[in-house]
Protein backbone atom coordinates (compact mmCIF):
# COMPACT_ATOMS: atom_id res chain seq x y z
CA UNK A 1 0.00 0.00 0.00
CA UNK A 2 1.20 3.47 -1.02
CA UNK A 3 2.28 5.68 1.83
CA UNK A 4 -0.28 8.45 0.58
CA UNK A 5 -2.89 5.91 0.62
CA UNK A 6 -2.61 4.95 4.48
CA UNK A 7 -3.07 8.47 5.09
CA UNK A 8 -5.77 8.90 3.02
CA UNK A 9 -7.65 5.76 4.36
CA UNK A 10 -6.70 6.56 7.96
CA UNK A 11 -8.46 10.58 7.51
CA UNK A 12 -11.57 8.55 5.72
CA UNK A 13 -12.35 5.93 8.68
CA UNK A 14 -11.78 8.68 11.23
CA UNK A 15 -14.52 10.63 9.44
CA UNK A 16 -17.04 7.44 8.79
CA UNK A 17 -16.26 6.92 12.55
CA UNK A 18 -17.28 10.84 13.09
CA UNK A 19 -20.18 10.73 11.18
CA UNK A 20 -21.60 7.34 12.47
CA UNK A 21 -21.23 9.13 16.17
CA UNK A 22 -22.92 11.93 15.04
CA UNK A 23 -26.36 10.03 13.86
CA UNK A 24 -26.31 7.81 16.72
CA UNK A 25 -26.12 10.76 19.43
CA UNK A 26 -22.48 9.78 20.74
CA UNK A 27 -19.19 11.68 21.46
CA UNK A 28 -16.35 10.66 18.50
CA UNK A 29 -13.78 11.34 21.69
CA UNK A 30 -15.83 8.07 23.06
CA UNK A 31 -14.35 5.82 20.41
CA UNK A 32 -10.68 4.58 20.23
CA UNK A 33 -9.56 3.69 16.61
CA UNK A 34 -6.98 0.84 16.93
CA UNK A 35 -5.58 0.41 13.61
CA UNK A 36 -4.66 -3.25 12.80
CA UNK A 37 -1.20 -4.02 11.41
CA UNK A 38 -1.06 -7.85 11.67
CA UNK A 39 1.16 -9.38 8.41
CA UNK A 40 1.77 -6.05 7.52
CA UNK A 41 5.16 -3.85 7.42
CA UNK A 42 6.48 -1.94 9.86
CA UNK A 43 7.01 0.73 6.92
CA UNK A 44 3.43 0.96 7.05
CA UNK A 45 3.20 1.34 10.75
CA UNK A 46 5.40 4.13 10.67
CA UNK A 47 3.18 6.18 7.39
CA UNK A 48 0.27 5.74 10.02
CA UNK A 49 2.22 7.31 13.12
CA UNK A 50 3.34 9.81 10.84
CA UNK A 51 -0.13 10.41 9.86
CA UNK A 52 -1.26 10.59 14.00
CA UNK A 53 -1.57 7.73 14.16
CA UNK A 54 -1.11 5.79 17.65
CA UNK A 55 -2.98 2.92 18.38
CA UNK A 56 -1.92 -0.78 16.53
CA UNK A 57 -3.18 -3.94 17.03
CA UNK A 58 -1.30 -7.02 16.57
CA UNK A 59 -2.70 -10.51 16.61
CA UNK A 60 0.40 -13.00 16.89
CA UNK A 61 2.77 -12.45 19.71
CA UNK A 62 5.87 -13.15 18.13
CA UNK A 63 5.13 -10.54 15.30
CA UNK A 64 3.74 -8.17 18.34
CA UNK A 65 7.22 -8.68 19.79
CA UNK A 66 9.06 -7.75 16.99
CA UNK A 67 7.20 -4.84 15.98
CA UNK A 68 7.39 -3.43 19.69
CA UNK A 69 11.14 -4.01 19.69
CA UNK A 70 11.90 -2.77 16.45
CA UNK A 71 9.55 0.29 16.45
CA UNK A 72 10.58 1.19 20.10
CA UNK A 73 8.63 4.45 20.23
CA UNK A 74 7.19 4.70 23.87
CA UNK A 75 4.16 6.78 22.14
CA UNK A 76 2.63 4.14 20.45
CA UNK A 77 -0.01 2.02 22.25
CA UNK A 78 0.03 -1.36 21.36
CA UNK A 79 -2.88 -4.05 21.57
CA UNK A 80 -3.00 -7.77 21.30
CA UNK A 81 -6.30 -9.22 19.76
CA UNK A 82 -4.95 -12.95 18.79
CA UNK A 83 -5.18 -16.14 20.52
CA UNK A 84 -3.04 -16.49 23.99
CA UNK A 85 -0.71 -19.09 24.69
CA UNK A 86 0.53 -19.10 28.72
CA UNK A 87 4.03 -20.25 27.74
CA UNK A 88 4.12 -17.00 25.61
CA UNK A 89 2.51 -14.61 27.30
CA UNK A 90 6.15 -13.20 28.72
CA UNK A 91 6.89 -12.29 25.42
CA UNK A 92 4.75 -9.46 25.40
CA UNK A 93 3.71 -8.50 28.64
CA UNK A 94 6.83 -6.69 29.44
CA UNK A 95 5.70 -4.34 26.45
CA UNK A 96 2.22 -4.32 25.58
CA UNK A 97 0.00 -1.69 26.39
CA UNK A 98 -3.88 -3.84 26.05
CA UNK A 99 -4.89 -7.57 25.50
CA UNK A 100 -8.06 -8.11 24.30
CA UNK A 101 -8.52 -11.47 23.71
CA UNK A 102 -8.17 -12.76 27.41
CA UNK A 103 -11.10 -15.84 27.11
CA UNK A 104 -10.04 -17.51 30.35
CA UNK A 105 -8.83 -16.84 33.78
CA UNK A 106 -5.42 -18.91 34.01
CA UNK A 107 -4.56 -16.40 31.43
CA UNK A 108 -5.07 -12.87 33.74
CA UNK A 109 -3.02 -14.65 36.41
CA UNK A 110 0.06 -15.09 34.01
CA UNK A 111 -0.30 -11.89 32.04
CA UNK A 112 -0.06 -10.43 36.13
CA UNK A 113 2.83 -12.68 36.73
CA UNK A 114 5.08 -11.51 34.24
CA UNK A 115 3.77 -7.77 33.61
CA UNK A 116 4.68 -7.83 37.56
CA UNK A 117 8.15 -9.07 36.56
CA UNK A 118 8.41 -5.88 34.56
CA UNK A 119 7.10 -3.38 37.11
CA UNK A 120 4.27 -2.72 35.09
CA UNK A 121 0.51 -2.94 34.10
CA UNK A 122 -1.32 -4.60 30.99
CA UNK A 123 -4.73 -3.49 30.30
CA UNK A 124 -6.96 -6.31 29.69
CA UNK A 125 -10.17 -7.21 27.96
CA UNK A 126 -12.65 -10.51 28.32
CA UNK A 127 -13.37 -11.79 24.86
CA UNK A 128 -16.73 -13.21 24.86
CA UNK A 129 -17.71 -15.40 22.14
CA UNK A 130 -20.60 -13.74 20.77
CA UNK A 131 -21.22 -15.52 17.32
CA UNK A 132 -21.07 -19.14 18.66
CA UNK A 133 -18.82 -19.93 16.38
CA UNK A 134 -15.88 -21.92 17.71
CA UNK A 135 -12.73 -20.96 15.84
CA UNK A 136 -13.83 -17.38 16.72
CA UNK A 137 -12.25 -17.24 20.63
CA UNK A 138 -13.81 -15.93 23.68
CA UNK A 139 -15.51 -17.43 26.54
CA UNK A 140 -18.83 -18.26 27.00
CA UNK A 141 -20.84 -15.49 27.79
CA UNK A 142 -21.77 -17.90 31.40
CA UNK A 143 -18.46 -17.97 32.06
CA UNK A 144 -17.98 -14.24 32.16
CA UNK A 145 -18.83 -13.44 36.00
CA UNK A 146 -16.75 -15.96 37.52
CA UNK A 147 -13.38 -14.46 35.07
CA UNK A 148 -14.52 -11.34 36.81
CA UNK A 149 -14.47 -12.69 39.62
CA UNK A 150 -11.17 -13.98 39.19
CA UNK A 151 -10.06 -10.43 38.66
CA UNK A 152 -11.04 -8.90 41.57
CA UNK A 153 -7.16 -8.60 43.36
CA UNK A 154 -4.36 -8.38 40.36
CA UNK A 155 -1.78 -6.04 40.80
CA UNK A 156 -0.17 -5.58 37.45
CA UNK A 157 -2.73 -6.78 34.86
CA UNK A 158 -6.38 -4.52 35.18
CA UNK A 159 -9.84 -5.79 33.48
CA UNK A 160 -11.10 -2.63 31.75
CA UNK A 161 -13.45 -4.28 29.11
CA UNK A 162 -14.98 -6.86 26.64
CA UNK A 163 -14.19 -7.50 23.17
CA UNK A 164 -15.92 -9.50 20.67
CA UNK A 165 -16.09 -10.60 17.42
CA UNK A 166 -18.74 -10.97 14.80
CA UNK A 167 -19.97 -13.60 12.44
CA UNK A 168 -18.19 -12.78 8.80
CA UNK A 169 -21.38 -11.62 6.85
CA UNK A 170 -22.22 -9.56 3.51
CA UNK A 171 -24.63 -7.46 5.40
CA UNK A 172 -23.24 -6.36 8.23
CA UNK A 173 -27.09 -5.85 9.76
CA UNK A 174 -27.19 -9.84 10.30
CA UNK A 175 -24.56 -8.73 13.61
CA UNK A 176 -26.38 -6.53 15.07
CA UNK A 177 -27.86 -8.92 17.39
CA UNK A 178 -24.49 -10.08 18.30
CA UNK A 179 -23.18 -6.69 18.94
CA UNK A 180 -26.19 -5.42 21.30
CA UNK A 181 -25.38 -9.19 23.34
CA UNK A 182 -21.93 -7.66 24.28
CA UNK A 183 -22.69 -4.74 24.92
CA UNK A 184 -25.53 -6.05 27.14
CA UNK A 185 -23.51 -8.17 29.09
CA UNK A 186 -21.02 -5.13 29.76
CA UNK A 187 -24.07 -3.20 30.75
CA UNK A 188 -25.24 -6.13 33.30
CA UNK A 189 -21.82 -7.10 34.68
CA UNK A 190 -21.26 -3.59 36.06
CA UNK A 191 -21.31 -5.06 39.12
CA UNK A 192 -18.59 -6.67 38.99
CA UNK A 193 -16.35 -2.87 39.05
CA UNK A 194 -13.91 -2.74 41.90
CA UNK A 195 -10.46 -3.67 43.04
CA UNK A 196 -8.99 -4.31 39.66
CA UNK A 197 -11.98 -4.53 37.36
CA UNK A 198 -13.41 -1.50 35.75
CA UNK A 199 -15.46 -1.96 32.72
CA UNK A 200 -15.24 0.88 30.79
CA UNK A 201 -14.82 -0.30 27.00
CA UNK A 202 -16.69 -2.57 24.60
CA UNK A 203 -13.87 -3.69 21.44
CA UNK A 204 -16.16 -4.65 18.68
CA UNK A 205 -16.18 -3.75 14.71
CA UNK A 206 -14.26 -4.37 11.93
CA UNK A 207 -14.12 -3.31 8.42
CA UNK A 208 -16.81 -4.41 7.67
CA UNK A 209 -19.17 -4.15 10.51
CA UNK A 210 -17.90 -1.07 12.85
CA UNK A 211 -20.45 0.93 11.75
CA UNK A 212 -23.00 -1.19 13.34
CA UNK A 213 -20.87 -1.69 16.29
CA UNK A 214 -20.52 1.67 17.26
CA UNK A 215 -23.98 2.76 16.94
CA UNK A 216 -24.40 -0.51 19.50
CA UNK A 217 -22.03 1.18 21.81
CA UNK A 218 -18.56 -0.02 21.05
CA UNK A 219 -15.96 2.45 22.41
CA UNK A 220 -12.69 0.78 20.78
CA UNK A 221 -12.89 -0.31 16.96
CA UNK A 222 -10.55 -2.77 15.56
CA UNK A 223 -9.97 -1.98 11.69
CA UNK A 224 -6.85 -3.69 9.27
CA UNK A 225 -7.84 -3.91 5.49
CA UNK A 226 -9.76 -0.20 5.08
CA UNK A 227 -6.37 1.17 6.49
CA UNK A 228 -3.60 -0.89 5.14
CA UNK A 229 -5.51 -2.96 1.95
CA UNK A 230 -6.43 -6.69 1.60
CA UNK A 231 -4.22 -8.71 3.09
CA UNK A 232 -2.70 -12.36 1.39
CA UNK A 233 -3.62 -14.09 5.14
CA UNK A 234 -3.84 -13.90 9.26
C1 LIG B 1 -7.76 -9.01 11.78
C2 LIG B 1 -8.56 -8.57 12.93
C3 LIG B 1 -9.26 -7.35 12.91
C4 LIG B 1 -9.28 -6.41 11.72
O1 LIG B 1 -9.92 -6.98 10.63
P1 LIG B 1 -10.27 -6.13 9.31
O2 LIG B 1 -11.46 -6.83 8.76
O3 LIG B 1 -9.08 -6.20 8.43
O4 LIG B 1 -10.58 -4.75 9.73
C5 LIG B 1 -9.97 -6.98 14.05
N1 LIG B 1 -10.00 -7.77 15.15
C6 LIG B 1 -9.35 -8.94 15.21
C7 LIG B 1 -9.43 -9.75 16.45
C8 LIG B 1 -8.61 -9.39 14.10
O5 LIG B 1 -7.97 -10.56 14.19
Amino acid sequence: MSNEDISQNLSSIQEQIAETCESSGRDPKEITLVTVSKTKPNEDILEAIKAGQLHFGENRMKELEDKMASIANPDVVWHFIGNLQTNKIKYIADRVNWIHSVEKAKYLKEIDKRAGQANRVVNAHIQVNISDEKQKGGCKPDDLARILESAQNYEHVKVKGLMGMATFTDDPEDVRSEFKLLKELFDSHQSYNGGSVQLEHVSMGMTNDFKVAIEEGATMVRIGSAIFGERNYG
